[in-house]
């Protein structure tokens, strides 16, 4: 099996079960040490065809930065593969929140990424991807900034970056979460 394969599922299951979608896939280093699970791609990355870029891609350059880690040595994906839209009331598409059932569609293939990269830890942005590995009972308030198990992967739970935009009072609390992971990452 490799990412290739994957990808070609992830394609196929969106044609089917979500026509209208364009799946974005993850990227890096198939043998990175970490691995960055968002939650959707949005507007940019299915512009682009790629995760993290655009503003979720400014956030991203900030956690490598105060984490000392560059960009390839990153894997980098997300929970649902396509960016997940309803229409405003004023008729504009715009983002909301991966369904339950989207969610359960799209794991098997998150999971299938980490068995096959075998991370050393897998960082999870927000509630979404932590509780997809670790389950419902598991919060990313309680859960962040220190090391859990889930599935067998060793997970650092993370305040998803867009949080801080709504809660800004939370961003002392995302960065030292950074330099906790680099700390770990040198030991
Ligand atoms: N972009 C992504 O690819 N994932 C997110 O979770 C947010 C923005």
């Amino acid at each position: 099996m490799t990412l290739q394969d994957i990808y070609e599922d992830i394609a196929r299951l969106t044609r089917e079960k979500y026509p209208e979608r364009v799946p974005v896939f993850g990227d890096g280093d198939p043998n990175a040490e970490v691995v960055l699970i968002g939650e959707a791609p949005g507007e940019q990355e299915t512009k682009q065809g790629r995760p993290f870029v655009g503003k979720a891609g400014k956030n991203l350059d900030e956690f490598l930065a105060l984490a000392g880690m560059d960009r390839s040595a990153l894997y980098v994906t997300n929970t649902v593969k396509f960016r997940p839209t309803k229409r405003s009331k004023a008729g504009n598409e715009v983002n909301r929140p991966p369904t339950k059932e989207e969610i359960r569609d799209y794991l098997p293939f998150l999971l299938r990424e980490l068995e096959l990269i075998r991370p050393k830890y897998t960082v999870t942005l927000g509630n979404t991807p932590l509780q997809a590995l670790a389950g419902k009972g598991v919060t990313v308030g309680e859960a962040h900034g220190a090391l859990t198990e889930a599935r067998g992967f060793c997970i650092y739970p993370m305040y998803h970056p867009a949080s801080l935009i709504y809660n800004p009072s939370l961003r002392p609390v995302y960065k030292a979460d950074i330099v906790r992971f680099a700390q770990l990452l040198k030991t």
